[in-house]
This record gives structure tokens, C-alpha cells and sequence, in this order.
């Protein structure tokens, strides 16, 4: 790839189509086109540079890096995955300040990968991709964005999972009259400071809403649907010590590293080949309700009903407590309305709302996202999956959809250990798909609908040992279609494992044509 290194992104110009139109940005191309600057995005990003490559770019609909770190801001945003395990291997970081990292540490952490790597400049910030389409005769992915028309030989999806605020069918949610916002989307515009607050939703996000407002509001109420297992967070503040041996030791770092990742690696063992064994976190997880609720109704409905791990599970030492408090109550009423001033539960009661926060979650296995990107057929992914379900090779590459490659794609996601070590996984396999096609001068490579099919059988049969599928509880580990195309049944080298090298062997290819 020819390095342009001098240049700014929008200087990155390959094609400019028949006479320019003043109202039109030129059409712009680049080798590989990178939609999403999430934790994704700038992995590959940072691979590309790391590789020599400069002819891609990475179409950003924010107006920074970051993703789903740059977008959650709401009050008591952490991650659940330690600090030395959340950051990527090629940066780790010796200046986490806590165990576990507050969102602004971890924001801070991105932006300074991108500036460390200098591949801010490959970005197009503020890009909104409305939909990207094959050409198979010009062999390229074709896209059109608010910042006008791309071309790409290669596209990779980085628009990330947990990046779609998913909205609850609650009737009359559009008649409420106080400030209403997604967890994903909070309004710092709106002050909570005494207000009578609803807190609707019960996940990772909510878990960490809730201990956060409660002493600023004046009353709270946690709408339940279904109550989440919660562990205690073993969370603390480094001392100077350790920050300085972080810094000074390098090899300190990665013991620390590699003992966190062997320690998260042990869980999956119970989560998807033997839920028996999880009867004992089970156990620990009720004694620390008992422990931290006084209220034994309260308690009970806190209870959850289902196996441990079914859903995502939860870390907090300050959820439980905060319903000990007279002015946090929590609601396992059905919601059957909301009104102008007022949230009304199906056994008749209504209740006085000055704002509404939506902890609802995400839209995962249907993200909108699928219905912008069209294949060979002119089929967009969103139709091939509602078809055939989210099958997908190696969490990466869809049959039909050629030089695609899918990050955080389906069943990639893990219950027990850090995402970006996926990331970095399907990342090796991108590169080495690229060098591949270099190298052998292949324009197009796609999936074989068999091996696609071969992959995603195995995939299923191993999850159906899994606790994801015990039937026992509903989660977004599901499609529609009834099938976990979400999470990732094994030990994440495993994964590693089967994206170390590009199997050309289960992809078609088309040659490019010699002059
Ligand atoms: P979530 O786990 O999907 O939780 C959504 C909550 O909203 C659930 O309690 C769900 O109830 C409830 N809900 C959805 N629709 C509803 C409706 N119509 N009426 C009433 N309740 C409704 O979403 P999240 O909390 O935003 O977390 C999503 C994922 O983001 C997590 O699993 C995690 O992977 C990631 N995350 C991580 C962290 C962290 O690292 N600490 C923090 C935040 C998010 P049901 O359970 O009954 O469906």
C-alpha cells in the first residue's frame, strides 16, 4: 500500500468522478475503510501504521475516538474487567489510578493510544455511513456518508455491539413531559438534584446509575423486570507503590496481566461447559444480599430466579445498600403506562415522575447497522441474517459479503474476560487476510456458505452446553431466531487459536486482472 503519510484524511484522494459538483464533496477512496473508531477501530488503526499501511481511513460518526467509552457518561460508568486487563497488549498502561477503571480513565486511555499512534488523521470524524454497498464488477464496497462518497477495496465493520440504545415499547414514553434519556445518552443538561427520579432497568448500566444519583435525588425508583446476580467488586485505588512498580517494571505489568487473564479465563469453564459449578458463586452471591439488604421483601424480590451467569453478571458493592435508603424504592410491577408527570405499574398504582432514565440496554443481535451494508445480491446483512439467523465465520466474515471483515462480529462476545483480547484476535486475522490478498494478488475474498455453515453448527453445538442457553432466563445472548449468536462458547485462546492465520481455503476468491 503506498504510504501518504503528509496527508489528512480528506486530502486521501484516489478517484475524483466526472466533474466535480460544488454542492458534492469528490468521491474518495482508500484501500481499506475502517466505519466505527471505537476500541475496534483503533486496534486495527494501530495495527495498519504498525504494518507501515497509511491508505485507510476510519469513518467516524462522533467527534472522537472512543465509542461506546466515549458515549456512556452517565454517573458511576466503570468497566467490570480490571484495569491490566482492560487495555490493549501492544499499550498497556502502568497509570491506572483503581482495579477496576472509571470511564473518563478509560476514555483518556483511547484517545492517547490514537495520539501515541498518530491515527487521529486517518479519521473522518462527524462521517454517518448511510449505506455501503458491493460493486462485484469494480470488485469494491462503495459507501455513501454525511461527509459525502467513499470507496474501499477492503471494508471493516467496527461499528461496535453495545453502541445502539435500545428503547423499551412502553406505552406513552413519547407523552412524558420531564427530561427522558438512555443510559447511553445522558443529558447532563438535566438536573436531577431533588427530583423524583425513575430509574428503569435493572443491567450493568443501571447497577451503577443507581448508587451514583441516589444521595442527589429526592426519591428513586428502580423499575425490575427481572433482578440481575450481583459478586462483590473487588475494587480499590493502586497505592503510589504499585503505580510506581507498573511504571519501572514492565515485567511486573504483564505478570499482573497474565495472572488476571488466567484467573478470568478459569470462569468459562462453568459459564459454558458445566453451569454445575456455579452453584457455590450462587451461594456467595445470596449471602451478600443478606448481608447488605435489611428489608427480607426487598430482598426476596432481589432474589433472581434463574442460574447465575444466564445473563451478564454483575459487580457492585453499592447497589444492594442503596435500598436500604427510605427514598430508593425498587418496583417489580409490570409498567403498563407512562404519562405527562407519571409512570403507572399494572396493579394500579402511580407513580409521580420528575425524569426518566432508560438503563434498557442495547440493540445487539439487530443492530440497525445491518440493514446499511449490502452484499453481492444487493442483500443487506440485516436481510441475509433475518433469513438464515447471524451466522457469521470465525465472528468475522459473512457468506455473500465479500472483503468484509466483522469486529466484535456475532459470538464474539465473552462473559468472563476482556473484550479487547477478541478485538486484538480478529485484528491478526484482518491483517493477515490483507497480506494475504497482497500477496497472491486475490481482489475479493468471501466465506464459503459451507465452511460458514460447518463453523457456526460447531459454535452452536458447544453452546448448547452452555448456562447462555439453559432456556431459564431471556437476555440479548439470543436472536430472534432463538439461537446465541452473541457469545463465544470457549476459552478465549481458543478463539485466538482459530484467527491466528487467514484460512484461505474456506473463502471464494477472484484474482485481479493483470494489465
Ligand atoms: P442490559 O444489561 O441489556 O440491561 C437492560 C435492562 O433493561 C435489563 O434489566 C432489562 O430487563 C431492562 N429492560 C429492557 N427493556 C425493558 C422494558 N421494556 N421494560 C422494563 N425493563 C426493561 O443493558 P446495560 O445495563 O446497558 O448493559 C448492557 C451491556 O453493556 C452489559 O451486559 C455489559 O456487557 C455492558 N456494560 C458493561 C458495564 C461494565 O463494565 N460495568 C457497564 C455498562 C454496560 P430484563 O433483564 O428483564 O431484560
Amino acid at each position: 500500500m503506498d504510504s501518504t503519510d503528509s496527508k489528512t484524511p480528506l486530502d486521501v484522494v484516489a478517484a475524483v468522478t466526472g466533474d466535480p459538483d460544488p454542492a458534492e464533496p469528490p468521491e474518495r477512496h482508500a484501500h481499506i475503510i475502517v466505519i466505527g473508531g471505537g476500541l475496534a477501530g483503533v486496534a486495527a488503526a494501530v495495527r495498519f501504521r504498525l504494518k507501515g499501511w497509511d491508505d485507510f481511513l476510519i469513518l467516524e460518526r462522533g467527534d472522537d475516538v472512543g465509542g461506546t467509552w466515549r458515549d456512556n457518561t452517565y454517573p458511576g460508568a466503570a468497566c467490570d474487567v480490571p484495569s491490566h486487563l482492560y487495555s490493549y497488549s501492544f499499550a498497556l498502561n502502568p497509570d491506572w489510578t483503581r482495579s477496576f477503571s472509571e470511564q473518563t480513565e478509560i476514555q483518556d486511555y483511547i484517545r492517547k493510544v490514537a495520539h501515541r499512534y498518530d491515527i487521529r488523521r486517518r479519521h473522518v470524524f462527524g462521517c454517518e455511513v448511510t449505506d455501503a454497498r458491493w460493486n462485484d464488477a469494480a470488485g469494491r464496497w462503495e459507501l455513501r456518508t454525511s461527509k459525502g462518497r467513499f470507496t474501499a477495496a477492503i471494508l471493516v465493520g467496527a461499528w461496535g455491539a453495545l453502541c445502539e440504545p435500545a428503547l423499551p415499547d412502553i406505552p406513552g414514553l413519547d407523552t412524558f413531559g420531564g427530561p427522558i434519556f438512555h443510559s447511553a445518552r445522558w443529558s447532563h443538561e438535566a438536573d436531577l438534584t431533588g427530583k423524583k427520579v425513575a430509574v428503569i432497568g435493572t443491567g450493568a448500566s443501571a447497577v451503577q446509575i443507581v448508587p451514583a444519583i441516589a444521595d442527589q435525588v429526592a426519591e428513586l425508583r428502580v423499575y425490575q423486570r427481572t433482578a440481575p446476580w450481583i459478586l462483590p467488586r473487588l475494587e480499590r485505588r493502586y497505592t503510589k507503590a504499585e503505580r510506581l512498580a507498573f511504571r519501572r517494571l514492565p515485567f511486573y505489568r504483564r505478570l499482573v496481566r497474565s495472572v488476571l487473564y488466567w484467573a478470568h479465563e478459569a470462569q468459562v469453564v462453568g459459564l459454558a461447559r458445566r453451569p454445575m459449578l456455579l452453584k457455590p458463586v450462587e451461594r456467595l452471591s445470596r449471602a451478600k444480599l443478606r448481608y447488605e439488604v435489611r428489608d427480607p421483601e426487598v430482598r426476596r424480590r432481589l432474589t433472581p430466579d434463574y442460574r447465575l451467569g444466564c445473563k451478564r453478571i454483575l459487580l457492585s458493592n453499592s447497589y444492594y445498600p442503596a435500598f436500604n435508603r427510605e427514598h430508593v424504592r425498587l418496583v417489580t410491577t409490570r409498567i403498563d403506562k407512562v404519562g405527562v408527570d407519571a409512570i403507572a405499574t399494572a396493579d394500579g398504582g402511580l407513580h409521580d415522575t420528575d425524569a426518566i432514565i432508560l438503563a434498557t440496554g442495547f440493540q445487539v443481535t439487530d443492530s440497525p447497522t445491518y440493514r446499511k451494508i449490502f452484499g453481492r445480491h444487493g442483500r443487506s446483512l440485516c436481510e441475509v441474517f433475518d433469513d438464515v439467523g447471524r451466522k457469521c465465520y470465525k465472528g468475522t466474515a459473512v457468506a455473500g459479503f465479500p472483503n468484509l471483515f466483522i469486529l466484535v462480529g456475532p459470538n464474539t462476545g465473552l462473559g468472563h474476560n476482556s473484550m479487547i483480547f477478541m478485538i486484538e484476535c480478529q485484528v491478526n486475522y484482518l491483517v493477515d487476510a490483507v497480506e494475504t490478498m497482497r500477496r497472491r494478488r486475490i481482489r475479493s475474498v468471501e466465506v464459503r456458505a459451507d465452511a460458514q455453515d460447518r463453523f457456526s453448527r460447531t459454535l452452536q453445538d458447544k453452546l448448547s452446553r452452555s448456562v447462555w442457553n439453559t432456556g431459564r432466563c431471556s437476555s440479548w445472548y439470543m436472536d430472534k431466531h432463538g439461537a446465541n449468536t452473541t457469545m463465544w462458547p470457549g476459552f478465549s485462546y481458543e478463539f485466538r487459536q482459530v484467527t491466528r492465520t487467514f484460512d484461505l481455503d474456506a473463502y471464494h476468491t477472484s484474482h485481479a486482472e493483470t494489465p
